[in-house]
């Protein structure tokens, strides 16, 4: 049984009423230009950083965050591509009780998803305006996307999405990068037919319409590290890992072979710390091995003002997800990763 709640209007109707500033489009647009040139390879003296909390459950300490890496900024930018993480769908790991801004733009109260639409649009522009930097999201429904799709660089399909068909339709129809995550199982076979998918044309049924995709060729791999089934974490950064998803690349003959190495999650084993040591580690490899620095565009690190977690939304900037760095290490790993590349 499905009640009705509340009609909710169409991404056309609330991107009318809630559009991006003209004086940010300029922004926006070259930010893309940024993140595109590093995944095609017409950059190759920088990497990307998509750097942020797990989730983004309340504005003012975000907008806070992504201020200081608007600063931040002016001084890496010759090395990294920042990208903030406004992560506002993200539901926690069993599926139940917090949903992200999207559907509870008051982490504390219930479900306003009308309200929630507006408040990650809100978000988003403000944060362009504070930052001068566009963000990253997950795209965790597909059919949701266009409600803030005009404001992202970036946008990520998580591990448990990666194998679902409407994902990969959706992101064939994205003109952003898009960074599919490998499988919790951690399948490369699964992971490089994610990217096939996303990065041929399609057509499909979305939102009451048939529609036709060109095919996205700006999808490539994040590498999350994988879980084995009885909660025990596989790291997938090391260098025998890259190199496989490297070979599997090229025997597939996908576009712009392209991997992010998400330094939180199985790698990190959620160990939030490790991000600094998986990172050094990454920009090391690098060194030794022309490939490997071909291949690896950048860092995926979860970050926010303080670090690790809480279960309930009480200190500012603390993430109620996923545990992440405080902002002093961030500041000192993103400086240390610019100065490596
Ligand atoms: C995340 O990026 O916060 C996340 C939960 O990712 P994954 O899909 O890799 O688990
Ligand atoms: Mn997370």
């Amino acid at each position: 049984m499905f009640e009705k709640q509340i009609k909710i209007p169409d991404p056309e109707e609330v991107v009318a009423a809630l559009p991006m500033p003209e004086n940010l489009k300029k922004i926006k647009a070259e930010r893309d230009r940024l993140v595109t040139d590093v995944i095609t390879g017409k950059t190759t003296d920088k990497l990307i950083v998509i750097v942020g909390p797990c989730s983004a459950h309340e504005q003012a300490p975000v907008l806070d965050y992504v201020e200081r890496l608007g600063k931040l900024n002016e001084k890496v930018k010759d090395k990294l591509v920042l990208v903030p993480r406004i992560y506002t769908n993200k539901p926690r790991t069993k599926g139940v009780g917090y949903k992200g801004m999207f559907s509870q733009p008051d982490p504390n109260k219930k479900e306003d998803i009308l309200k929630g639409i507006y408040a990650i649009r809100e978000l988003n522009i403000k944060a362009i305006g504070a930052s001068g930097l566009a963000a990253a999201d997950e795209m965790l429904y597909p059919a949701n996307i266009h409600y803030v799709e005009d404001l992202l660089s970036y946008i990520a399909v998580g591990a448990r999405s990666s194998e679902n068909q409407l994902h990969r339709l959706v992101s064939s129809g994205i003109d952003v990068p898009v960074g599919v995550k490998n499988p919790t199982s951690g399948s490369i076979l699964v992971l490089l037919n994610s990217i096939y998918a996303a990065q041929s044309g399609q057509v499909f049924k979305l939102n009451g319409w048939q529609v036709k995709t060109d095919g996205n060729p700006l999808a490539h791999a994040i590498l999350r590290g994988a879980s084995d089934g009885y909660g025990n974490d596989i790291p997938n950064f090391h260098y025998e890992t890259v190199m496989q998803v490297a070979e599997g690349y090229e025997k597939s003959g996908l576009k712009h072979p392209a991997i992010i190495i998400d330094a939180n999650h199985s790698n990190s084993g959620k160990k939030y710390k490790q991000q600094i040591r998986i990172c050094e580690e990454v920009m090391q490899n690098r060194l030794y091995d022309r490939d490997f620095k071909k291949i690896v565009k950048g860092f995926m690190i979860e970050s926010f003002i303080e670090e690790g977690n809480q279960s309930e939304d009480i200190v500012y900037g603390k993430s109620i997800t996923d545990p992440c760095l405080g902002w002093k290490d961030t500041e000192r790993l993103l400086m240390d990763i610019a100065e490596k590349v």
